[in-house]
């Protein structure tokens, strides 16, 4: 891994830091343990695995990709990652975001600009693009990213690696730097969806730190991966394969729907009528939330403080201003005038009704079928600078990806096949908890 890290880096940048000299220490050990064992215990006993840099990880600098974060090293491990140490796993880095996980390009990291392995013209996607990078440059086995709107599964679909995010509350998000805590999940990308399968099954289950965490029986999402599909149902979505989706994306999702149904899978069409109003519902409930959670980073308690202030209110203002990039602050105003007294009923509340709209629509359809179909995203990974000035034509990029965490569903993206040279992902969802299910589906389509 490291000998990949040394050779892909220079052009990829996918990490914003890597711990060698202790991976290898670690890998020393495990290898001693396997000889001992004559058979690895844990399941996971020396991978080397990467995660997101909004994940924390004792005594390492934890940055979020944001100036305001930088120096900010942390006290603790987040339990998702400490579960995949406790499983024997190595963590070799911490991988390159959108500022707070806010974009779909990694395009907003405060630090540096990682590229899509594929094409180093192209963005990797976010905003978990070094996660999906380093798994696609062979930099690491697998990596955890976070997903609030799509941040596992576009990236995943851009670079051509597995992502999948799990139901909401399924993995805990203890010690995950919160952007909206009611859509972040936590979840693994992966080259394959057995390897997704082998992450999920050590990084599941409920944790007391976290108040959304849900008790749910131990599964092993490995179970049904070699199962057949015959008579599965899956429900392609109308609105996701239409207008607005990449003639050559839309071509490789129905090749890839043919195959399903050579496989024995009866697909048909549904209608999500909602889905028009999600991005919208997304915008105001994510940076509401944001506008909440980013208050914390005030100058006092974490990383940056301004040096220029006079008082304790230029003080809060100046590291603020000095800190946050611009995709950040544009949140936390849209978000605060989203909250604001007289204005909540019009868009907070409206938005949360849009969501049960959204969730219902959703039932309808697994009262039917076991995993609804579309494009993870309308194209494939775009140009850097091609919507970095355009934010809404940036939002437009998570359209597919939106509904599912408005909805708390798991949801996965598979690659498909190639348009025009570049990776596509296919995405399943299925019902809450449904994710042995949900691999099952994904793993036919490999
Ligand atoms: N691209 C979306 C956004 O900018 C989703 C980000 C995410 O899932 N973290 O909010």
């Amino acid at each position: 891994v490291f000998a990949q890290i040394q050779k892909h880096e220079p052009a990829v940048k996918a990490y914003l830091q890597t711990f060698e000299k202790d991976a290898l220490a670690q890998a020393q050990q495990a290898d001693e343990l396997l000889a001992k064992q004559g058979q690895a215990e844990k399941p996971l006993l020396g991978i080397p695995l990467a995660i997101k840099d909004n994940m924390n990880l004792l005594n390492t600098e934890t940055t979020c990709a944001s100036k305001i974060l930088k120096g900010y090293i942390s006290p603790y491990t987040a339990t998702a990652v400490q579960k995949l140490q406790a499983a024997g796993a190595i963590i070799v880095g911490k991988t390159n975001l959108d500022e707070f996980a806010m974009g779909s390009s990694t395009e907003n990291s405060a630090f540096q600009q990682t590229t899509n392995p594929w094409d180093k013209a192209r963005v990797p996607g976010g905003s978990s693009g070094g996660a999906a990078a380093a798994v696609a440059a062979d930099e690491c086995f697998g990596c955890l990213g976070s997903d609030t709107g799509g941040s596992i599964r576009q990236p995943a679909s851009f670079c051509g690696v597995v992502g999948l995010k799990p139901t909401y509350g399924l993995v805990s998000r203890y010690g995950l730097v919160a952007f909206a805590s009611s859509l972040d999940q936590i979840g693994p990308l992966a080259k394959t969806v057995e390897d997704a399968a082998l992450i999920l099954n050590v990084i599941a289950g409920h944790d007391a730190l976290d108040s959304t965490s849900v008790r749910q029986p131990a599964r092993d999402y490995t179970e049904f991966l070699n199962q057949d599909i015959k008579g599965q149902k899956i429900a392609v979505i109308k609105e996701l394969l239409g207008g607005g989706i990449d003639g050559a994306v839309r071509q490789t999702i129905q090749t890839a729907v043919d195959e399903l149904k050579k496989q024995g899978a009866l697909v048909e069409e549904v209608e999500m009528p909602s889905f028009k109003y999600a991005l919208a519902a997304y915008y105001l409930v994510a940076t509401s939330e944001a506008s909440a959670n980013l208050a914390r980073f005030d100058g006092v308690r974490f990383g940056h403080r301004s040096k220029n202030a006079k008082d304790m209110l230029e003080l809060f203002k100046k590291s603020r201003a000095e800190g946050f990039g611009a995709e950040v602050k544009r949140r936390i105003m849209l978000g605060t005038y989203a909250l604001s007294a007289g204005y909540y009923d019009a868009y907070y509340l409206k938005a949360q009704k849009v969501r049960t709209v959204i969730r219902q629509d959703y039932a309808k359809a697994f009262a039917k079928y076991d995993a609804v179909l579309s494009p993870t995203s309308p194209s494939a990974a775009f140009k850097f600078g091609e919507k970095i000035n355009d934010p809404l034509s940036m939002y437009l990029s998570d359209i597919a990806t939106i509904p599912v965490n408005l909805a708390g569903l798991p949801g996965i993206s598979v690659p498909c096949g190639l348009a025009d040279g570049l990776p596509v992902g296919l995405q399943l969802v299925a019902a809450e908890f449904a994710e042995q299910k949900l691999l099952q589906i994904a793993a036919a389509v490999e």
